[in-house]
């Protein structure tokens, strides 16, 4: 017989003893974000590829090569989604939240796809935590947002943490730096690796992100746009500074900080950890005032933030470790009918009361029942037989006994301040 069938490459299955770490992540991102306003949202797994090829850009890696697309029955090219900001857009124009009070302020806990080399921390599924912010450009909102995935992060336990920051300015001024940028890479086009090289006109600013060591001396000396922004773009990135230092909230200002999506404009931001080794980014977002035009929208800003659920959870220490949640553990003496039925109403009764409490449905011998129980770690053993129900309470060592079951039980456990 040949081996059974394993999920596919890249992915992974969360298995019950990661679920309360994972419970942890969504109960912290949850208390913070919605402490400051932000409510849930949650869009399809699937969106039109136009809204990705639209929004991330064309020339992204992205687009170009990690994108799960495919075409539906009704003959539509169909995206499982690689990120989630471009969708909440789609959303918010969708469903006019312009006419909401603005900030419209949203927070998702969702899955992304990507085909990406699989590695340690880099899946093809995986999880982000993310907030945005839509329908104000005030450095605030920014200053805000990027402290709230501080917090986050701190709450969580991330070892490591380092922020930086950068901006990436308006349309015009990007326009006319790229120009200046494409220029420093052509004169040094023989230094670059070649898929710098082949991409010097459709994202020159990726060459920044190259792992290649001749690109990176090339870069060294590359014009960097933080020297070519207008005078309002410099003043919104000053005053995003000076918020985050009203707070004390440590950053490094990173020149040639650039994101893999193409939406971004003004501010932009990463956190990474050092307890991570090669896929260091933990969480990262930045101002994307362009995005709902890039979708036929009207002009509106926004900035927002992602995180990565499978780093947040290599890079913490001190997360909780899962709780014993059983308290009751109903055991049979014998397997006869009254005795199996009251058992199960015995069982059910405890749930009703809000005791945690299981019944024996693997058919053991009582020994084994006993024996699975202390494996359980359960507080309470009740043992059913058809005389009546013996209820032990391992941590008194008290015993009690009684015919009928229900009633009694929650006596009993009423008086343990249990129910
Ligand atoms: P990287 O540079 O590591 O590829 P990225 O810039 O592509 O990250 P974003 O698109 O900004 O990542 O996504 C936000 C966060 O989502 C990342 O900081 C990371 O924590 C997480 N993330 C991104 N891609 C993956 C992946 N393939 N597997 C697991 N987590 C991921
Ligand atoms: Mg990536």
């Amino acid at each position: 017989m040949s081996d059974p069938l394993q999920a596919p490459r890249g992915t992974f299955d969360i298995l019950p003893e990661q679920a309360p770490l994972r419970l942890a992540v969504e109960k912290v991102t949850r208390s913070v974000l919605e402490s400051a306003g932000y409510e849930r949202i949650e869009t399809p797994t699937f969106e039109p590829t136009e809204l990705f090829t639209r929004s991330v850009g064309e020339a992204t890696d992205i687009v170009q090569k990690e994108m799960y697309s495919f075409v539906d029955g009704g003959e539509r090219s169909l995206t499982l989604r690689p990120e989630v900001t471009a969708p909440i857009v789609r959303a918010y124009l969708q469903h006019g939240m312009h006419k909401l009070p603005q900030p419209v302020k949203l927070w998702y806990l969702s899955s992304c796809f990507r085909y990406e080399r699989a590695q340690k921390g880099r899946y093809r599924q995986f999880w982000q935590i993310g907030a945005e912010a839509i329908g104000s450009d005030d450095p605030a909102v920014d200053a805000e947002s990027i402290t709230l995935l501080a917090e986050i992060l701190e709450q969580l336990g991330v070892q490591g943490l380092q922020l930086r920051i950068g901006s990436l300015g308006g349309a015009a001024a990007r326009e006319r730096y790229r120009e200046l940028l494409k220029a420093h890479l052509r004169a040094n086009e023989d230094r670059l690796a070649e898929d710098v090289k082949a991409r010097i006109e459709l994202n020159p600013l990726r060459a920044f992100d190259s792992a290649d060591e001749s690109t990176r001396a090339v870069m060294a000396t590359a014009p960097v746009l933080l020297d070519h922004l207008d005078e309002e773009d410099l003043d919104h990135f000053a005053e995003l500074r000076s918020l985050l230092d009203s707070i004390e909230l440590g950053y490094v200002i990173d020149p040639a900080l650039v994101r893999g999506l193409d939406y971004y404009a003004r501010t932009v931001f990463e956190f990474s950890s050092a307890a991570l080794g090669a896929q260091s980014g933990v969480g990262g977002g930045g101002r994307y005032d362009g995005l709902a035009e890039q979708i036929d929208g009207p002009p509106t800003p926004g900035v927002g933030w992602a995180a990565g659920i499978e780093r947040i959870l290599l890079a913490a220490e001190g997360l909780p470790q899962p709780e014993p949640l059983t308290v009751l553990f109903v055991a049979l003496a014998d397997s006869g009918a009254r005795t199996r039925s009251a058992a199960f109403a015995l069982s059910t009764a405890a749930r009703r009361a809000g005791v945690p409490s299981r019944i024996e449905l693997a058919g053991r011998s009582i020994k084994g029942q006993l024996k699975h129980a202390d494996r359980l770690k359960t507080r309470f053993v009740a043992v059913v037989s058809g005389e009546g129900v013996e209820l032990k309470d391992f941590e008194t060592g008290e015993t009690s006994a009684f015919e009928d079951g229900d009633g009694a039980l929650a006596a009993v456990l009423r008086g343990r301040g249990i129910a």
